[in-house]
Parts: C-alpha cells; structure tokens; sequence
C-alpha cells in the first residue's frame, strides 16, 4: 500500500492541477466539444480557503441547455440501442480513468468546496465504485418479468427513458453526480448535467473521463450556470424526459412546478434533519464516534447528517459531557491537510446562514459550545469551528432546520415514545440512527421512525444495492440497485393472447 501524499505533496498537485482554470475559462461541454456560453456571459468561481478567484465560468442560458438537449436527444438514438454489454464496457473503463486521476479529483475538489481531504479521496474513488456497480448491472437492466394470466402470457420490458435533466449541490459534487450520471448512462439514457454553481470543476474532469473512456460524444453533457437561469432551463426543455435532483427542498418545489408543463419524470433527494437516538443501554463509545463523525465529516455539508442527537435523560450529562470534550479535539484546518476534519465552508452565504444559528440558538436559550478554530486560517475564507448546542428542544429552530454546517443540537428524551416523538417531529424523513442494545426496542423504534433509511448501531454506510432516498420534505423516490433503473427507463407490458382466449363479440350472430 502506496503512504498517503502529505499536504505539501497535496499543495503541490493542487497548484498544478488547478492552474488550467485560472488560465482559461471553464467551458460547458456539448455534443464533445468545449463550448462557451451564446452569449459569452461567464462568472467567477471563488475559493472557500481565501476568496481568492479559481477562474471564470461560462455562465450557461436556455440557448446552451437547448444546444445541449438536442445533442442529449440526437445520441441518445443510438445509445439507447447499445448493447449492455457495451455500455458495461465502456462504463468500466470510465471508473478505470477515475481510479488513475483519483488524487486529481480530491485536490480539485478540496479547493473549490473546502472539503477535507481524507474524505474528498474516499468520495472520488466512491465514484468510481458508483460506476463499477451500475456498468455490471447494465446488461440485465432491460430485463423485465413474466407475469402469465388464464388467458395470456404477460411479460414486461424495460426501454431506456431518453435524455436526463441531472441537477447537483456542491456538498460532494463529484460522487454525487456520477451517483445519477452512472446509472442513467448504463440504462441507456443520455445526461446533460447541470452542476452546482459554486462547485463547477469537478463537472469538468467528469466530461473528460467519460470522453476518453470512449463515452460517445452527446452522451453526457455539461452545462455550467446557476439554477435560476441554466437549472431552470433544462427542467423546462422539451428534449428532457426526466430531472434527477438533488439540493434543497424548496428548490425541488420549484423544479416540480418549473417541469409540470412538460410533465417530466422527476426524482428528488433533498434535505433532512436527522436525529440519532441514544438510549441508555447503548454501547456508548461506539455511539459517541459515531455520533460525531454523522456531524462533523464532510464540514456537516451532508444530507444524511446526523444534526440532531437525542438522548436518554439519564446519560444525557454524562454524553453531552463526553460530546463536548471531543468538540475541542476536532482539527479545523486546510482542506488538503490530512490531518484536517474540517474545512472552510462552500461560500460566505452559507457561512453567514450556518453561523447564524449561533446567536439564534443563543436566543432560543440553548447552551452553545464550540470547538477550536485554524489560528493560520487565511484570511477571506469561510472558516469555521464545529458547534455544538445542549439544552435544546424540539420547537427551536436549531432543532427543526436544517442547518448544513458543522452544528449539531442535543435534546434531552424520557423514553422510547419520547424518543420516536420528537424524533417524528420534523418536515424532513431522510435518515434515522439509532443506539440501543434492545434488539426488540430497535426494531420497535427502527419501524416508528419517519424515515427512508434507518441504520442501527452504526454511522452511516452506503451499500449500493439498497434504496437510498426519503420521505416528506426530503425527497421524491429512491436511488440504488435497481430503484436507479426503475427511474431511468420506462416499463412495458405486452400481453400475447393464446388462440382460445375468449374474445367479445358485439354483433349478434358472432357469439363464441
Ligand atoms: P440547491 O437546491 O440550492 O442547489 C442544487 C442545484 O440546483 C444547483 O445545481 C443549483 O444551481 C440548482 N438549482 C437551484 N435553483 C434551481 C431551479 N429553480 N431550477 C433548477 N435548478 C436549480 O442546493 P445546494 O445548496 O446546492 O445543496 C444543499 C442541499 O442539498 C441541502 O438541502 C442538502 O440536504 C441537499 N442534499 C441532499 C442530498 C440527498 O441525497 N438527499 C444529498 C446532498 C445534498
């Protein structure tokens, strides 16, 4: 096993990596080819280290996700008839090129979201993993089944659906997106992928993998811009079948109204409020670990995010105590120091939102602690130190938004009804934790919780064959396995009648 790179080795590749976005600008990606935007409107992408500029953006229009669209539509004619066998092949090499620009992504990640390292090299190598996974299961994705009745041998098959509309956060831009990009792609869809404004390079690298795997040109396309102009273009675009989203709930609200007209197929995972409930028999080492780790990995900037723990009022001292100490052993630091946890947040508006909350919890009469800071910090960056608040309760808007930073909220419960209440008492339904050595009581509790995915005893580990998504305010249909496939093609039943199959006759005279 190759020593992972230092942080010098990481500046260094950063440095190197990152010096062709500052050079020229970041074009979209149509139809194979690096174009700017029709109206050569481009922005600026700023570093969350310093604010520094990364480059400019071409700045996408419906004119761009139009020209995108149609490439989308006139590929897909004959990726769609592809073989699976092909696109497996295909989509193997596109994770082999992953695999080898690894670091690359990691470093370029880091720096346009503030992502620590250790975990932006763990998100990119996933990304691979992601299109491993879909690339094997694309040659029995058309399979369907037989289903015979008294008169008639049904059978179902699946089609590709057409050209996808995918829509992704910065939170964790690269895996997220090869999370919709890859299993749209081994169903035989075409993508044009509209990543998140504040996190656009990524995107990039992507464009180039899928180009030199051999990935047609007009297969994947990417078109970079905010989600008021190019987001809402292509949810409105009439070559689009179906929109993947992920983000924010009320920017899924939008998307479902912006894409009724053109009555797209629409999948949404979006926010949640999670709560990990600890009761007082749980191993409550494990559950401390994981606890801090569901918060304050991924600078808390994580859908399935832990932010809200609930603890059994007779540990509740003993465990609040025991989260506040690690709070202050968390190192806040560079993004591409692997010692690092915790970064810089994405962009100062949502540095100004997340930090809010420490006056609002405040106010609200919360007990707020935080931990250490970055003292070599540099300055115009969105840094920040992990918060945590106690004494809190269910009605305070610390406990009830979603706060997408590292800041986790600690409410006191009596008992498993309690616990299941306050748990419930929520918009959002994404994840559930809980810590119990009950095992009656964990299939109780796990079975209450208002909640697509719920781990017990454990932090939060994706296996690809699961469904991933939620409920409520936090999302529309599930991802993984083959939930990926029911969404990206479309299922037909064909029904072949036997030659007694009794037919009504309408005419007199021609009864059977
Ligand atoms: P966001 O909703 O602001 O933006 C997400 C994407 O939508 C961006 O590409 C943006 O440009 C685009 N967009 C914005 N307005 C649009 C519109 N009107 N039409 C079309 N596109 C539009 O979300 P964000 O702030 O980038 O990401 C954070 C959110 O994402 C959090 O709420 C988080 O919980 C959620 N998230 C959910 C999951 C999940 O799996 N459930 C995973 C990661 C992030």
């Amino acid at each position: 096993m190759t020593a992972a790179p230092t942080y010098e080795e990481n500046l260094r590749a950063a440095k190197r990596h990152l010096a062709r976005f500052v050079e020229q600008p970041l074009h979209h990606m149509v139809h194979g080819v690096e174009v700017a935007s029709g109206s050569g409107a481009t922005f600026t992408n700023h570093s969350p280290i310093d604010g520094e500029p990364l480059g400019q953006v071409s700045g996408g229009t419906a004119e761009d996700i139009r020209a995108a669209a149609a490439a989308a539509r006139t590929a897909f004619e004959t990726w769609s008839q592809t073989t699976g066998f092909e696109r497996k092949r295909i989509l193997h090499d596109v994770a082999d090129l992953i695999e080898d620009r690894a670091h690359q992504i990691a470093v370029t990640e880091c720096v346009d979201t503030g992502q620590t390292i250790r975990f932006m090299a763990q998100a990119a190598l996933r990304g691979a993993e992601n299109f491993r996974f879909f690339a094997d299961r694309a040659p029995a994705a058309a399979d369907g089944q037989s289903l015979p009745s008294a008169h008639h041998l049904n059978y179902t098959t699946r089609t590709p659906m057409g050209p996808v509309g995918v829509i992704t956060p910065w939170n964790t831009p690269f895996m997220l997106s090869t999370w919709k990009i890859a299993p749209a792609l081994a169903a035989g869809c075409t993508v044009v992928h509209k990543p998140a404004e504040w996190s656009p390079l990524t995107a990039q690298l992507l464009a180039e993998i899928a180009l030199e795997a051999g990935l047609p040109a007009g297969v994947l396309n990417t078109v970079h811009g905010t989600g008021e102009c190019a987001g809402k273009a292509l949810t409105e675009d009439p070559d689009i079948t179906a929109i993947a989203f992920v983000g924010e709930s009320v920017t899924g609200s939008a998307i479902q109204a912006q894409s009724a007209p053109t009555l797209k197929r629409l999948h949404f995972e979006l926010g949640g409020k999670n709560a990990v409930i600890v009761f007082d028999d749980a191993d409550l080492d494990r559950a401390v670990d994981a606890v801090l780790f569901m918060i304050y990995s991924l600078n808390g900037e994580r859908c399935t995010s832990s932010s809200r723990v609930l603890i059994q009022r007779s540990i509740y001292e003993e465990l609040t105590g025991r989260l506040a100490d690690r709070l202050q052993r968390i190192v806040v630091g560079h993004p591409l120091d692997p010692n690092a946890v915790i970064g810089p947040l994405i962009h100062p508006r949502h540095h100004d939102k997340v930090c809010s909350y420490r006056s609002l919890a405040a106010d609200e009469g919360a007990t707020v602690m935080e931990g250490t800071s970055w003292a070599e910090a540099p300055a115009g960056g969105n840094w920040i130190s992990p918060m945590l608040f106690t004494d809190a309760s269910s009605s305070m808007r610390v406990a009830r938004e979603e706060i997408f930073g590292p800041v986790l909220t600690a409410i006191a419960f009596d008992d498993e009804a309690d616990a299941v209440r306050i748990a419930n008492d929520t918009d959002y339904g994404l994840a559930g934790y809980l810590w119990t050595r009950d095992v009656g009581r964990a299939h109780r509790v796990a079975a209450s919780l208002e909640a697509g995915m719920i781990w017990v005893n454990s932090h939060n580990v994706r296996h690809l064959p699961t469904p991933f998504g939620g409920l409520k305010r936090s999302g529309i249909g599930r991802d993984g396995g083959d939930w990926s496939f029911d969404f990206y093609m479309e299922t037909k039943n064909i029904a072949i009648a036997s030659d007694t199959t009794p037919i009504p006759a309408l005419t007199a005279g021609n009864e059977r």
